[in-house]
């Protein structure tokens, strides 16, 4: 893991010691935010919530104001702050409702927050997500979304504001606790040869090639081990998922594409492992259950309990892994194509995987057509070197823009 700068670390844990640690938790009412919320509550003596942030699950944001007692909360419009505070206020609650991408920049960026939980799904996070980095937080990243699209600058940025990086994603907070901390110095230095990326691989791991392309969003959503918001999960049906995960990889430890190797492992209990030059293989083993990498990036450097069950080896009995089929799923050969190629064609995948994700949940395309559109976006969109977020954003929504024509010209609205 690059860069946690030694002199913040006793810093974090002293002012662990002496106070609460305030939080705010962007994209509460999701299903890492929800998560995030059940660990904080178990631990009052450490854990304040400073903000909470929600999109469209309005009642649930509000009930979950009303239980943890934030600050701030943060909606998207003007209307939905009117009607959430007016609601809060009748129920006493001294929450103050704030509103857009200036509201979530706020409570990310606020001097009285020591944690930024970065949990927005997609690259509506991005903005938020930054304004934490810069303002140099401790962030406890699961939109990885974000790092896919601005990774250069990103880590750049974490570089220079000494901003704390945690990775909330199972496979790449498994691969933090097997790294030794000077593997910030670079993996070669700290004797690693490859990271290798767990998969379960997803719901259509083994559905005869044929039905794929007749499968339902909601068959695309049951995960056999996770549950997750309907983006991710379809991204982990068309193994996409697996594909961020990697260029995630490649920036939060400094890998290259080709040192990070995907696996798939059907009981999802190896959550990602490091091999070493030494023939030495680390691995982190646990319940799939996102309570634990939230609890370890939480209380880190120190340990927590997070309601996880233990792992009961005998009940898993075998560990199976197997290599991914990339004809079955075209989009892990798309996302290493990107993470070779650089500069603005990862943020390119993203936003056209977005587009056709969306179009595939609202019934408009087939599963198999995730995978045509964003190579048709890849075809058309011209890769340039990333210098500013604002060359990310553009490409990002030219990306957009040949996925929608995609989807006008092939499909029905
Ligand atoms: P989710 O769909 O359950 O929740 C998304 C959250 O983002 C909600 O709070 C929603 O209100 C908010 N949101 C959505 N659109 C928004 C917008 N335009 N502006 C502001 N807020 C918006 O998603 P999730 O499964 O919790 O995933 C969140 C992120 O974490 C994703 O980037 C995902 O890849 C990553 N992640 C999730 C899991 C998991 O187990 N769910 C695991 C690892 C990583
Ligand atoms: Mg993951």
């Amino acid at each position: 893991m690059s860069l946690i700068p030694r002199k913040k670390v006793i810093r974090q844990v002293i002012a662990t010691r002496q106070r609460l640690q305030a939080i705010s938790v962007l994209g509460a009412t999701g299903s890492v935010g929800v998560n995030v919320l059940d660990v904080i509550a178990r631990h009052p003596e450490r854990y304040k919530v400073f903000a909470l942030s929600g999109f469209t699950q309005l009642e649930l944001l509000k009930k979950q104001c009303l239980l943890h007692r934030p600050d701030y909360a943060v909606v998207p419009t003007p209307q939905a702050v009117a009607t959430l505070q007016k609601q809060l206020l009748e129920e006493g609650s001294q929450t103050q409702v704030v509103g857009g991408e200036s509201g979530l920049k706020f409570v990310a960026g606020h001097r009285d927050v020591d944690t930024v939980v970065a949990a927005i799904v997609g690259a509506a996070g991005l903005n938020a997500t930054t304004a934490a980095v810069e303002a140099g937080k401790k962030i406890l990243l699961a939109n990885k979304e974000a790092l896919v699209m601005s990774g250069a600058l990103f880590m750049q940025a974490v570089r220079s504001s000494g901003a704390v990086l945690l990775p909330l994603d199972s496979e790449h907070n498994a691969i933090f606790q097997c790294l030794p901390s000077h593997a910030q110095h670079g993996l070669a230095h700290a004797g690693v040869r490859r990271i290798l990326l767990t998969s379960s691989g997803g719901p259509f791991r083994q559905t005869p090639m044929a039905q794929l392309h007749n499968v339902t969003p909601d068959q695309a959503c049951a995960h056999p081990k996770w549950s997750m918001g309907r983006k991710i999960s379809v991204d982990s049906a068309t193994l996409m998922n697996k594909g961020l995960e990697l260029i995630e990889a490649c920036w939060l430890f400094g890998a290259r594409p080709s040192q990070v190797e995907v696996v798939i492992h059907p009981q999802s209990v190896v959550h990602s492992l490091v091999d070493y030059v030494d023939g030495s293989m680390l691995a982190q083993l646990g319940n799939p259950d996102m309570r634990t990498p939230i609890s370890h990036a939480l209380a880190w450097p120190q340990r927590i309990d997070s309601g996880v069950e233990p792992l009961d080896l005998f009940k898993v009995a075998r560990l199976d892994f197997e290599v991914p089929d990339e004809k079955r799923f075209p989009c892990l050969a798309l996302a290493r194509e990107v993470a070779d190629v650089g500069g603005t064609a990862p943020a390119s995948l993203n936003a056209a995987n977005e587009v056709a994700v969306q179009a595939f949940l609202d019934g408009r395309i087939g599963f198999m057509q995730i995978a045509e559109c964003i190579r048709h976006v890849l075809d058309k969109e011209p890769v340039v070197a990333v210098t500013d977020l604002y060359g990310v954003m553009e490409a990002d929504a030219s990306a957009r823009r040949w996925a929608l024509g995609w989807l006008n010209q092939h499909y029905q609205r």
